[in-house]
């Protein structure tokens, strides 16, 4: 039978990852026998939820071994120990590690997945899912990660999905600056431009393959096979010990969370369509703001400075435009309603906009004003007049066009689906692991 282990919230703003603990339990799991039936699932979840130390990643294992029971006590083992010391200050990991057995994913199980990718579930949702289906637990501090634990079992990325190979740091490094050659990123991102993603931002020259913070993550490459992973990471400069890989398999790039949404709940995460209200305005910090008519009931939506290009594209909306926006509501405040933070914008029909004006002045040439109503025009110029005629109207360009708008990489989640991505869609999941899909940095 099929083993299942989820695994989540096992670092903290002062360190750590969940990726890396999973890749010591992999190591662990494969000393004890352990067949693997898929590559590790990195699945992320609803990105609005406040307690997310980054990018609200669970992780997924799937494999056949000998002793199960042996198999989840070793994990559990891993996980106790490998938890950093967090100061007062900082928020401490939640662990959350839970064993299902099985060839078939419960429907239980993946309705809860879908929801924690679009809405917030408490503890005891994922404790009674745990308690009803005789699952394998295991839990500290309040036990959160209970939640993106079962989650993550529940989402086999049997649709579309993207691969990660993340590379480890030699803990000797955790902390200190990253050696990347920042030359090889740029040539290796032209060279596999077409099967990988999200490596570097055009606009800043920033990459985005490696984190900032102290943990224990060197880098990560995405994109659409493990091999090209495996070739695009052997053209890379690294001037440091790399500790281990491995590849994940995930929901990164697929936009998963943008589902339509069913309502308008603080910190859910979806898409929904509607008419623009009013021209767009610029607020204090450059954020720009506009009112859509849905049928959820009006919605403000926000672009904020960071969101560049998309913040640009947002300021040519007129009012009467139909678009579909995708994002994540920030609660209410006080002094504002809920607000959708912008992901995504579709404009689906542009509506056309007219300038009115007076004709000119048919003896000099010069401009007509009103001289009130039904009085006709006189010329500013030479005072010749006209009796009332209707005024002339012409279609005003509009710098926009339908079509689909994201913001730069550097501002993108890490569940937004580039537009390079689009057609790329996998229908099915894609299993076939590589001899090597995880290792030491020999099997690079
Ligand atoms: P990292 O990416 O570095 O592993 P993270 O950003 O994933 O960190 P966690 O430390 O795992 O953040 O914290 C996220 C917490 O939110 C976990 O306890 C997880 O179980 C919980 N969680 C995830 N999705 C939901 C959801 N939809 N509703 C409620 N809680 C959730």
């Amino acid at each position: 039978m099929q083993c299942h282990l989820g695994i989540d919230d096992t670092d903290s703003q002062a360190g750590g990852c969940t990726t890396y603990i999973a890749s010591l339990i992999i190591e662990k799991l494969g000393k004890l026998g352990a067949q693997f039936t898929d590559y590790p699932n990195l699945i992320r979840l609803n990105p609005n939820i406040p307690y997310k130390t980054r990018g609200n990643a669970a992780i997924a294992l799937r494999f056949k071994v000998p002793a199960p029971e042996k198999a989840f006590a070793a994990a559990k083992w891993i996980l106790r120990n490998s938890l950093l010391p967090t100061d007062p200050l900082n928020q401490k990991p939640e662990p959350g590690l839970v064993l299902f057995i099985g060839d078939r994913i419960p429907s239980m199980l993946r309705i809860f997945s879908q929801e924690a990718l679009q809405t917030v579930l408490s503890i005891s949702r994922a404790r009674d899912l745990i308690k009803q289906l005789h699952l394998r637990s295991f839990s500290t501090n309040g036990g959160r990660g209970l939640i993106g634990a079962v989650a993550a079992i529940g989402n086999p990325l049997n649709e579309d999905h993207t691969f990660e190979l993340i590379c480890y740091r030699h803990p000797k490094n955790w902390g200190f600056l990253r050696k990347i050659g920042k030359a090889s990123v740029f040539e290796m991102d032209s060279v596999f431009r077409s099967s990988t993603f999200n490596n570097s931002d055009p606009k800043s020259s920033r990459i985005l393959i490696a984190p900032r913070g102290p943990d224990p993550v060197l880098l990560g490459i995405r994109g659409e096979t493990p091999s090209s992973l495996m070739n695009a990471i052997r053209m890379l400069d690294l001037d440091e010990q790399v500790q281990g890989y491995v590849i994940y398999r995930s929901n990164q790039g697929t936009s998963e969370h943008l589902q339509t949404l069913k309502g308008l709940q603080p910190h859910e995460a979806g898409s929904v369509r509607g008419t623009v209200m009013d021209h767009p305005r610029i607020e204090r910090g450059g954020h720009v703001f506009f009112e859509l008519s849905t049928k959820l009931g009006s919605l403000k939506c926000a672009a904020y400075e960071p969101s560049d290009s998309l913040r640009q594209k947002v300021l040519l909306l007129e009012k009467g435009d139909r678009v579909q926006v995708g994002g994540g509501i920030r609660p209410a405040s006080s002094t504002d309603a809920l607000v959708l933070n912008l992901e995504f914008l579709l404009v689906e029909e542009c509506i056309p906009v007219y300038r009115t004006f007076n004709p000119l002045c048919l003896v000099c040439g010069g401009s007509m004003t009103s001289m009130g109503y039904r009085q006709g025009l006189r010329c500013r110029k030479c005072r010749a007049r006209v009796p009332p005629i209707p005024k002339l109207r012409v279609t005003q360009p509009r710098n926009i066009a339908p079509g689909f708008y994201l913001p730069p990489p550097r501002s993108q989640r890490h569940l937004t689906k580039p537009i390079k991505r689009f057609g790329k869609e996998r229908r099915r999941p894609y299993r076939r692991l590589l001899e090597a899909w995880y290792g030491n940095v020999s099997s690079l």
